[in-house]
């Protein structure tokens, strides 16, 4: 569904995204581990456009995104942006949920804006993925009234809503008191034996162990180490990344 090739970013002098090379297969869950400032969140954020990618290809479903110029550099035009925005769901560490709309209204109003559907088909879209990640039963509150929990599966529900080729989700569990941590995980769990295809940045290793098909250690801006969970978590081969899961665990 997604592969990156050579991808690069700086802000200014800093060069946070140093050659960034990954792909993620149709249903696959990768999940990217990293130390704080290792450029997690800047990946995540190139993928979904909300950052201008700098040198490097991504391709989405086989396609490059973007156009390639003559000096082979890659140009993002604004319209098909927003159509890729849709492709790519994402989820935050902060649910940023309309506090004036009920969770129900929250998800029903991308697909009606941005997709174009009916009230009525919007409202059935909602119960749906509302249904997914277990919360259709508060449909009708707001989400000063929900758990920390419960609004993060609102906003996965949001994203979901809009039909992605794949979810992005960065640190979603993090904000969350402990005890609303494994609700939050069980829905993203469904959704990747539902077949949906995720890259998840957590600190949560037991949820890697368990659910990842692949897991990418990420250090200054470069997968340092890739392979499967097993591999990484139980018998990483390089030192970083052996102190990472020390200081982790
Ligand atoms: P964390 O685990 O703390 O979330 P991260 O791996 O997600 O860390 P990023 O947020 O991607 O790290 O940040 C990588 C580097 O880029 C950091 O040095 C950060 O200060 C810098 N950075 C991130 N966003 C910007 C920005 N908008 N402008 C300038 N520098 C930024
Ligand atoms: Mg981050």
């Amino acid at each position: 569904v997604l592969r990156v090739e050579g991808l690069h970013k700086h802000y200014g002098p800093l060069h946070v995204l140093r050659g960034i090379d990954l792909t993620v297969r149709r249903g696959e869950a990768v999940v990217i581990l990293g130390a704080s400032g290792s450029g997690k969140s800047t990946l995540l954020r190139c993928l979904n456009f909300l950052e201008m990618p700098g040198a490097g290809r991504i391709h989405l479903e086989g396609r490059l995104v973007g156009r390639e110029a003559r000096d082979g550099r890659i140009r993002y035009p604004n319209r098909e942006l927003s159509a890729l925005r849709m492709r790519v769901g994402m989820v935050f560490q902060q649910f940023n949920l309309f506090p004036h709309m009920t969770a129900e209204r929250n998800v029903m109003i991308g697909p009606m804006k941005l997709r174009g559907l009916s009230e009525a088909e919007a409202r059935r879209v909602a119960a749906a993925n509302l249904e997914k990640v277990g919360i259709l039963e508060k449909a009708r509150s707001y989400p000063a009234q929900l758990s920390g929990g419960q609004q993060q599966r609102v906003a996965i529900a949001r994203a979901l809503a809009m039909e992605p080729s794949m979810m992005l989700f960065d640190e979603v569990t993090s904000a969350l008191d402990p005890e609303l941590v494994g609700e939050v995980l069980l829905a993203m769990r469904q959704l990747r034996e539902d077949g949906m295809t995720m890259l998840i940045v957590t600190h949560e290793l037991g949820f890697a162990y368990n659910v990842a098909d692949r897991v990418v250690f990420m250090e200054h801006g470069v997968i340092h180490e890739e392979g499967t969970p097993q591999q990484v978590l139980l018998n990483p081969q390089r030192p970083r990344t052996r102190d990472f899961l020390r200081s982790h665990t």
